[in-house]
């Protein structure tokens, strides 16, 4: 079976290792669960797949979904929706091993996040800097932000750039980092902090 395998970050023709089918139960239609191995890295892999036949035409399996691994990049909830449907695009084209676009999409969802903090700077050198300077970010998430402003730059500006595999997963992985960092927990422990003076 074709799946994606998020170890080795490519498709691979996995082999089936075991089966459980799920049958019609009179609530859903029957699923069928496939434990795959990857040829590449070994490491297993859980699809499911829905039947979508019927009397007439049989069993037909629809496409497989990957249930284990969970896939290791996932988007912030909390995060604003125009800001999340910019890193879902870095996360689409990641996948699609379209590694420049990706980190493209990256630094578009940056300055998404300097505008969501009403930070309207001609350039997004500015605005991070202005991030630092307003105390939204510390040293440490500057220096950050500021690599992957240039990765993104360079990714737009220089058409003989091509992003490889690593440095495309560390500019998500940082951009991820950084949405969590400011709206989940930065959020999250200013809340915590008025918990705690309030008693
Ligand atoms: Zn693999």
């Amino acid at each position: 079976m074709i799946v994606e395998c998020f170890h080795c970050r490519q498709y691979v023709d996995a082999q089936e290792a075991g089966s459980y089918w799920r049958n019609y139960n009179g609530l859903g239609p029957a699923r069928r669960y496939t434990l795959l191995r990857c040829p590449t890295c070994q490491e297993p892999i859980l699809v499911s797949q829905t039947n979508i036949g019927n009397i007439a035409d049989g069993d037909i399996w629809d496409t497989p979904v990957i249930v284990f691994p969970e896939s290791d990049i996932r988007v912030n909830p909390i995060a604003p929706r125009e800001i999340r449907t910019a890193f879902e695009e870095a996360c689409t084209c990641y996948r699609a091993q379209a590694y420049t676009a990706s980190a493209i999409m990256c630094r578009k969802t940056l300055e998404g996040i300097c505008i969501v903090h009403g930070i309207n700077e001609r350039n997004l050198q500015s605005a991070i800097k202005k991030m630092k300077e307003q105390s939204l970010i510390d040293d440490r998430l500057y220096e950050w932000s500021d690599v992957l402003r240039i990765v993104g730059n360079e990714a737009v500006h220089d058409v003989g750039v091509v992003l490889s595999q690593p440095d495309a997963k560390d500019t998500i992985e940082f951009t991820n980092a950084i949405l969590d960092y400011l709206f989940s927990y930065r959020d999250r422990f200013e809340q915590f902090k008025r918990r705690r003076s309030s008693k």
